[in-house]
C-alpha cells in the first residue's frame, strides 16, 4: 500500500487504490505541484500532461467527462457550469468576428437571445431558419458559415433535426454541425449520427436532480484541447469550469440515467395518450400521427422510448395559467422552469423559457401564446397523475 501522504489529494486517493473505490475520488484542488520549474513550463506549452489548475482540468471533472464522452461516443468531453456556459463557450470557440451562423429558429431563449442579441455585437452574424427545411438550411449557408446550430429535439416545438441531413450540409460549406442534446440524452447519440460537437445542460436531465446548474461539451480530442488552449481556449479564458463536488454528484446521479429516461418516456406516452384521447391539442413525438415522429424512429435509440417532454395547446396565456395553478394545487408537480426532474415541471414557454423570442417571431414559429410544456417526472402511478390533470381540465370546462 502506498505511503499516505496528506498533503496531496492524489496520493490520497492512491492510497485506497489496492481496493474498488465504488465512486471515483472529489479532488477539490485549486492547483496541482509540480517536480520542478521544467515540468512545469512543459505543462503551459502543451509538451508534458499534468493537472496545473483546475480551471484548465480538475481529475474528478475528468471522471465525469470520460464517462460522458462514453455515453457519446465522442473521444472527449469537458464540463462547465452550467448549460449557458457550455452553449457560449463552443460558439466563441468555433467563431470569431466576420464569421456566420445558421441555427434553428427555435431554440431554447438563452441560445437565442445570445445568437440574436450578443453575437452580432461581436461581428458575428446569425441566420435562423427553420430547421425541419433542409432546403431553407442550404439557402441560409454561406462562404464563411462556421457552425450550424441544433437542438435534436428543439425547445419548446420538439421539432426533429435531421442529424446526417445537416451534417453533409455542414460539411459541404466546411462548418461544423453542433447539436444541443439536453433534451434526449441516451435517447439520441447526435455525435454518432454525423454532429462535430454534443453541447448539454445537465441541470436538466443528466443529473435530474434540480439540485446544481452544469453543462457539458463533448468533442473530438482536438476541439476540447483547443477550449482548454491557455492563449486562446474560451474554457481556460472565460472561466466556465464546473464545481468538482457537484461534478462528483452529477457522476453519480449519471449511473441513473438510463433507467430514469425510460421512466420519463412511459409516463410522458401514457399522458400523451390520454390527451389525444381527450381531444386536446397535444405535440409528443411519441404519437405515430406527430410530425417528427417517423423522423425520430430513423435516429433514436428506441430502448429509451421517445422522451419526457410533452405540450399542449390551451390558445391563451391566461387559460394555461389557470390551468397550471390548478395543477400546482392538486399536486401533480410544480408550476417552474426547466425540465428532467423526477418530478413533473410545467411551464408557459411562450411567457417564460421562450420570453426572449420577440412575440411575432413565436407566432411565425408556430409557437402558441397558450402553450403549456410539460417535463414529465418520474411519478409511480401516472393513472393517478392524470386523473387530477382531468379534474383541472372538467374544472375549466375544457373536458
Ligand atoms: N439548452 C436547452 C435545450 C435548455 O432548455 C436550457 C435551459 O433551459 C439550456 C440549454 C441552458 O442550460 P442552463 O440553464 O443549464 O444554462
Amino acid at each position: 500500500m502506498k505511503k499516505f501522504n496528506p498533503a496531496t489529494g492524489l496520493e490520497q486517493s492512491a492510497h485506497l487504490s489496492d481496493q474498488f473505490m465504488v465512486n471515483p475520488p472529489i479532488t477539490d484542488s485549486a492547483t496541482y505541484a509540480f517536480e520542478s520549474g521544467e515540468d512545469m513550463t512543459a505543462c503551459f506549452h502543451g509538451e508534458k500532461e499534468a493537472f496545473l489548475y483546475s480551471r484548465h482540468w480538475n481529475p474528478t471533472n475528468m471522471e465525469l467527462s470520460k464517462a460522458l464522452a462514453a455515453m457519446e461516443g465522442t473521444e472527449m468531453a469537458w464540463v462547465t457550469g452550467s448549460g449557458m456556459a457550455a452553449i457560449t463557450s463552443t460558439i466563441l470557440q468555433l467563431c470569431k468576428s466576420g464569421d456566420h451562423i445558421v441555427s434553428s429558429m427555435t431554440t431554447y431563449g438563452g441560445t437565442f437571445a445570445f445568437m440574436k442579441n450578443w453575437l452580432p455585437d461581436y461581428g458575428i452574424e446569425v441566420d435562423f431558419v427553420d430547421i425541419t427545411n433542409l432546403e431553407q438550411v442550404k439557402k441560409a449557408m454561406k462562404p464563411n458559415t462556421k457552425m450550424v446550430y441544433t437542438e435534436t429535439m428543439t425547445n419548446p416545438l420538439l421539432q426533429i433535426s435531421d442529424v446526417p441531413e445537416l451534417k453533409k450540409i455542414s460539411e459541404e460549406f466546411g462548418a461544423k454541425l453542433v447539436i444541443d442534446n439536453t433534451f434526449t440524452p441516451l435517447i439520441f447519440s447526435p455525435y454518432k449520427l454525423g454532429a462535430d460537437i454534443v453541447v448539454y445542460s445537465m441541470t436538466k436531465f443528466v443529473n435530474g436532480k434540480n439540485d446544481a446548474t452544469a453543462g457539458a461539451i463533448c468533442a473530438s480530442e482536438e476541439f476540447i484541447n483547443s477550449l482548454i488552449d491557455v492563449n486562446n481556449g474560451t474554457a481556460m479564458l472565460l472561466g466556465p469550469v464546473l464545481e468538482p463536488l457537484r461534478a462528483s454528484s452529477i457522476h453519480k446521479n449519471l449511473f441513473t440515467l438510463p433507467i430514469r429516461m425510460k421512466k420519463h418516456s412511459e409516463n410522458a406516452m401514457f399522458l400523451a395518450k390520454k390527451f389525444k384521447e381527450a381531444g386536446l391539442k397535444v405535440n409528443y413525438t411519441g404519437l405515430p400521427d406527430n410530425r417528427g415522429h417517423q423522423e425520430m424512429k430513423r435516429q433514436m435509440n428506441e430502448e429509451f422510448g421517445f422522451g419526457g417532454m410533452i405540450s399542449i395547446d390551451l390558445e391563451t396565456k391566461e387559460r394555461a395559467s389557470e390551468f397550471m395553478s390548478c395543477m400546482q394545487q392538486e399536486g401533480i408537480g410544480y408550476l417552474a422552469v426547466s425540465l428532467g426532474y423526477f418530478r413533473t415541471l410545467f411551464s408557459n414557454s411562450g411567457t417564460s423559457t421562450s420570453s426572449e423570442i420577440p412575440e411575432d417571431l413565436q407566432k411565425e414559429m408556430g409557437l402558441s401564446e397558450g402553450l403549456v410544456r410539460y417535463s414529465v417526472g418520474l411519478d409511480f402511478d401516472i393513472e393517478e397523475t392524470y386523473l387530477k390533470i382531468e379534474k383541472c381540465l372538467k374544472k375549466m370546462g375544457i373536458l
